[in-house]
């Protein structure tokens, strides 16, 4: 079982905006849309890519083109030991560990088997998803996940097809799917002006939502230009040259508007 690899971009310790308590979140390589916000663009390729990196000491190879390898193949056990080493963390904060990306369930055998040894050694478990799977992946995982932390991103499925690359229909029926069967989810919805953010889609938002029993908060999360360097970096287009974040005004507007839905709105993740 220990045996089994996967690919992963990033390990990131103590972590405090991806679910509750201290976490460890474990960055998935390899994503099935393409948001034109997203920003972690080095998240969408499954294979290891190469990535300009000025920050950072260079390897002697790396020196030669200037550029980093950014992900790389990982064992279950190696993953697991570094999670072990956060376990006073977790029990002091009641935090454990996110399974985020990318896409987790894009590797459904390595999230799976990784998920198996949590458990076994009583890690608490999150899952950061856009909910862009089949049924089948959902089943095998399902049981060891602790708390899924769910995007929504728009209703409008036409409008979700050409800002992700994908429509909507499978992530909804997912989300219902988890409801009855009582799994706790929080709800994450990336504020992006213009695209997300509109009133029609954050009312159409709300009316859903409020729909489904599961749902235990709503976390708004305000767009920021944080990755646009990474895709120069990358040398990938950036779709969002001039958008500008959402203002603190517009945050409290779209937590409010949720709240008539008798839903738990937090502004941040
Ligand atoms: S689902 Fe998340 S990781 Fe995938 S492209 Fe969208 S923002 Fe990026």
């Amino acid at each position: 079982m220990l045996h089994e690899t996967g690919m992963v971009f990033d390990i990131k310790h103590f972590a405090v905006h991806d679910g509750p308590g201290i976490r460890t979140t474990v960055f998935f390589k390899g994503c099935p849309l393409s948001c034109w916000w997203c920003h972690n663009p080095e998240s969408k390729n499954p294979n290891p890519e190469k990535i300009e990196d000025p920050l950072k000491k260079l390897s002697e190879t790396s020196k030669k083109c200037g550029k980093e390898i950014v992900g790389r193949e990982v064992q279950v056990s190696e993953v697991l030991e570094e999670l072990l080493k956060d376990v006073i963390f977790y029990d002091e904060s009641g935090g454990g560990v996110t399974f985020s990306g990318g896409e987790p369930l894009m590797q459904p055998d390595f999230l799976s088997s990784l998920l198996k040894e949590c458990k076994i050694n009583g890690i608490h478990t999150c899952i950061d998803t856009s909910g862009y799977s089949s049924r089948q992946i959902i089943d095998v995982i399902i049981n060891n996940v602790d708390l899924f932390l769910y995007d929504l991103k728009l209703v409008n499925n036409e409008d979700h097809e050409k800002y992700t690359g994908v429509g909507n229909e499978m992530i909804m029926q997912n989300l219902e799917y988890l409801c009855e069967l009582q799994k706790p989810v929080i709800i994450r919805i990336p504020i992006i002006p213009g695209i997300t953010e509109t009133d029609d889609n954050i009312l159409q938002l709300g009316e859903y939502i409020s729909g489904l029993d599961c749902v235990l908060r709503v976390d708004l999360l305000p767009y920021n230009q944080m990755g646009e360097e990474k895709y120069r970096r990358l040398e990938k287009p950036y779709l969002l040259n001039n958008i500008n974040p959402p203002s603190k005004e517009r945050m409290f507007q779209i937590k409010e508007k949720l709240e008539v839905f008798n839903l738990k709105v937090k502004i941040g993740g």
